[in-house]
């Protein structure tokens, strides 16, 4: 079975992002849509849905935080790593 866990996704600014499961062990890379629990800013879930290559921005301080990537067919958010920190 494959380990998962729920994190907070926040950017440096301290504004918070996301409640994420995240799958496996290791550093957060990218965030799959269907996967985030809370979209705390309402930055990734939106409607219309982002379209590909679609940056992400903290909207508190603007920085990209993150880029909308599709994988294996999912939409996924790559994250900027040095913009998010994850607890
Ligand atoms: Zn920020």
């Amino acid at each position: 079975m494959v380990k998962s866990s729920t994190i907070e996704v926040s950017c440096q600014c301290g504004a918070p992002l996301a409640h994420y499961q995240k799958r496996g062990k290791g550093r957060l890379v990218k965030m799959f849509f269907d996967r985030i629990l809370t979209d705390h800013a309402g930055v990734f879930l939106t409607d219309p849905p982002l379209p590909i290559n679609q940056a992400i921005a903290c909207p508190r301080c603007g920085k990209r935080v993150a880029t909308v990537h599709v994988v294996r067919g999912r939409y996924a958010a790559k994250v900027n790593r040095g913009a998010v920190r994850a607890s």
